[in-house]
């Protein structure tokens, strides 16, 4: 069943998304060879709770131990802090989630730590521009197939694979809601998108084959061969027919510059 949510509570889920678009810039400030992944997750935990939210993903499940999914290189998504410490030429997928004011709000960047290879600088371009590609069509009459279509066609376009097994979903006061927004489909197939819908989009891009697997932590997953993934996502509503982007890389982009 699929929650719509009134404009009130549109706005409310803005203040989550924006929040979490400023714990997203205090990680940006700190990407740099030599910083331990844990160090990133502690200054986002501390960051939320002071600014009175809770992080979404702390716990979830009952057990995962992070407020941040962190996944480097080929880790795709779910990988948690450690110890490991960054290093150029490194990417780094951090995703995040926020609750506040009785709703969630979830967004993704993926950092270059240092100069990457022109081929990694290419995945993590067309990963981004591919989000956008699929937020373009949030609108209302449209359905979610041709979010995934514009995505899936424009990552194939530029010879990279989309993951199938892990797709985006609805947002409010759960983490994952209805509708499931798959990074890969056909046009004019899928739920339609109307007011009140609110949706996080977020593309999963392998530099090789499209194949993942889990690592035996129960979490981290990474490409079966082992070659580079990138993550980004936003929250999005559909408001007054047209897409409002609730999440923001505001913060990030006034610091980090791929
Ligand atoms: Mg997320
Ligand atoms: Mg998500």
């Amino acid at each position: 069943m699929i929650f719509y949510k009134t404009r009130e509570e549109i706005e409310l889920i803005r203040q989550s998304a924006n929040l979490l678009g400023k714990a997203h810039g205090e990680v940006a400030k700190m990407i740099s060879p030599g910083v331990k992944t844990i160090d990133l997750d502690k200054r986002a935990e501390e960051f939320i709770r002071d600014h009175g939210g809770i992080p979404s993903f702390k716990g979830y499940n009952k057990n995962f131990p992070g407020s941040l999914c962190i996944s480097v290189n080929e880790q795709v998504v779910h990988g948690f802090p450690s110890e490991y410490t960054l290093r150029e030429g490194d990417i780094i997928s951090v995703d995040c989630g926020v609750f506040l004011n009785g709703f969630h709000s979830d967004s993704a960047y993926t950092y270059a730590v240092g100069p990457v290879s022109e081929d990694v600088r290419r995945l993590l371009q067309v990963t981004k521009a591919s989000l956008f590609k699929g937020i373009e069509q949030v609108r209302s009459g449209n359905r979610v197939g041709d979010i995934s279509f514009a995505i899936q066609t424009f990552v194939e376009s530029h010879n990279f694979t989309i993951i199938r097994e892990l797709v985006g979903h609805g947002v409010g006061k759960a983490l994952h809601e209805s509708p499931e927004v798959p990074n890969f489909g056909k046009r004019g197939r899928g739920v339609k998108l109307r007011d009140g819908l609110v949706i996080a989009i977020e593309p999963m891009v392998n530099m090789g084959r499209r194949n993942v697997v889990q690592e035996k932590d129960g979490w981290t997953i990474r490409t079966l061969d082992r070659k580079p993934s990138a993550h980004f996502e936003h929250t999005v509503a559909v408001s007054n027919g047209k897409a409002e982007v609730l999440t923001t890389f505001e913060y990030i982009e006034q610091v980090y510059k791929l």
